[in-house]
């Protein structure tokens, strides 16, 4: 064994995969399902060792990216792929707080993520890593839109070769975020559960490095990192509350695992944290069984302008229902209307804009407060994880428009006075 083979293998903390559902163990190898009973893979550690060479100060002495979580990461590289994904704001939210009747909510703004602006660099960074220590030279997604923008950037970045499949229907941020890095983008014309169908296939007869098929059980751990952010930025303590997008469910879930595993390394004190969950209802299987108390989810045919989150088939729906359930936590739908109020919201009282996928955390956040689902005092985590300059087709039509002035002084106090007119129409009451 060479010296560099050893370095490699020494600082890895993960030891194999794990059917989820039957416990049959598999060399870390490209497979996501059971061959004995067709359920999900995971990725598995040896926990005591990170328990004996884990603290605190390792962690804060780690890179500003994903990477100071390495060891809790499906790699073996000393050399990650590493473009600066990760240690996105925690924002403390005090406007959106006092207008909702909160006391202690929080933003974790994964709209400004690394390099493409949402939390799925977290996800393709780790699968990308992967792949290279796998031998794959071509890597591939299916994509609601944010995971072909970062597969394709980080692909550009790393010099693997790279082709994407999108619906045919996607927003035009969406598209041009993904065909600027020079992928192969394969459009087709079905809704996301037909293109994973399909990639299913070609996974099989190609040979790429798909990172939510064959990859996925290495990809989904990069969904942790936002649970362990949150934790180190809180001052190393759990929340109270947390609120985040399904699509899938794997972000949901592995925020999840992010907190069990650092309490049980011993980083983090024992706490019950809720796990409330948000879908738009024209895709919303997961938060129907929730309401009708069903422990198996429904498929659905997505119709939403949250495309980033229409996932009609999901596949870690069961669980994220079960952590629901068992933490106490709420799994709500909400209608496009209130998602564009969400995007509104967010961004006139925090400053944030964010995509359809945030509008709908924002506005399920809404509901269950309303609801008294959420206690004001409860330290309340909502994780948003897009930006809004890519889904600018959601809110055309329902923002204010620029006042066109001449350029003199004249006609800027005219269209002034105008548009205080206007804000005394709109926001005065009408005295009768
Ligand atoms: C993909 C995505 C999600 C959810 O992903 P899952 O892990 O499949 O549940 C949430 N928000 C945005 C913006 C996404 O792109
Ligand atoms: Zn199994």
């Amino acid at each position: 064994m060479t010296a560099t083979a050893t370095a490699a293998t020494t600082s890895a903390h993960f030891t194999h995969l794990k059917c989820k559902e039957c416990g049959a163990e598999y060399e870390p190898q490209a497979i996501h399902v059971c061959e004995y009973c067709f359920g999900p893979l995971e990725v598995r550690y040896d926990i005591s060792q990170l328990a004996n060479t884990v603290t605190r100060q390792t962690i804060e002495a780690g890179p500003h990216s994903i990477w100071r979580y390495r060891p809790f990461l499906p790699v073996t590289s000393d050399n990650p792929i590493d473009v600066g994904t990760g240690m996105t704001p925690l924002v403390k939210a005090n406007r959106l707080a006092r207008r909702l009747g909160l006391k202690n909510l929080y933003i974790k703004n994964d709209a400004v993520n690394m390099p493409t602006l949402s939390f799925k660099d977290r996800v393709v960074s780790v699968a990308l890593t992967r792949a290279r220590e796998l031998g794959f030279t071509t890597v591939s997604c299916a994509s609601t839109g944010n995971l072909a923008n970062s597969t394709a950037a980080i692909a550009a970045h790393a010099g693997l070769d790279c082709c994407v499949f999108i619906p045919a229907d996607l927003e035009a941020g969406k598209v041009l975020g993904t065909l600027i890095y020079a992928p192969t983008v394969m459009a087709v014309q079905g809704n996301y559960d037909q293109v994973n169908r399909l990639c299913s296939e070609v996974a099989n007869t190609h040979g790429w490095g798909f990172v939510n098929i064959n990859l996925r059980p290495y990809y989904s751990e990069g969904s942790k990192t936002l649970g362990y952010e949150v934790i180190e930025q809180l001052g190393w303590e759990l929340p109270d509350h947390v609120v985040a997008p399904l699509a899938s469910g794997s972000l949901y879930t592995k925020i999840y695992k992010g907190f069990r595993e650092f309490v049980e390394v011993g980083l983090v004190e024992d706490k019950a944290v809720r796990f409330s969950g948000a879908q738009a209802e024209g895709c919303s299987p997961i938060a129907q069984a929730f309401r009708e108390n069903r422990d198996f989810v429904t498929p659905v045919k997505p119709n939403t302008i949250a495309k980033s989150i229409a996932i009609g088939n999901p596949a870690d729906g069961v669980y994220a229902l079960d952590i629901a359930r068992k933490t106490q936590g709420q799994i709500e739908s909400v209608t496009d209307a209130e998602i564009v109020a969400g995007i509104k919201l967010l961004a006139e009282t925090e400053g944030i804009f964010t995509e359809t996928a945030g509008g709908t955390t924002i506005a399920v956040l809404e509901k269950l407060v309303a609801a008294g689902k959420i206690d004001p005092e409860e330290k309340t985590v909502v994780y948003i994880t897009g930006n809004g300059l890519k889904t600018q087709e959601a809110i055309q039509g329902c923002i204010g428009e620029p006042l066109t002035i001449e350029p003199k002084l004249a006609s800027f106090e005219r269209a002034l006075e105008r548009s205080r007119t206007l804000e005394r129409l709109e926001w005065e009451p009408v005295l009768v």
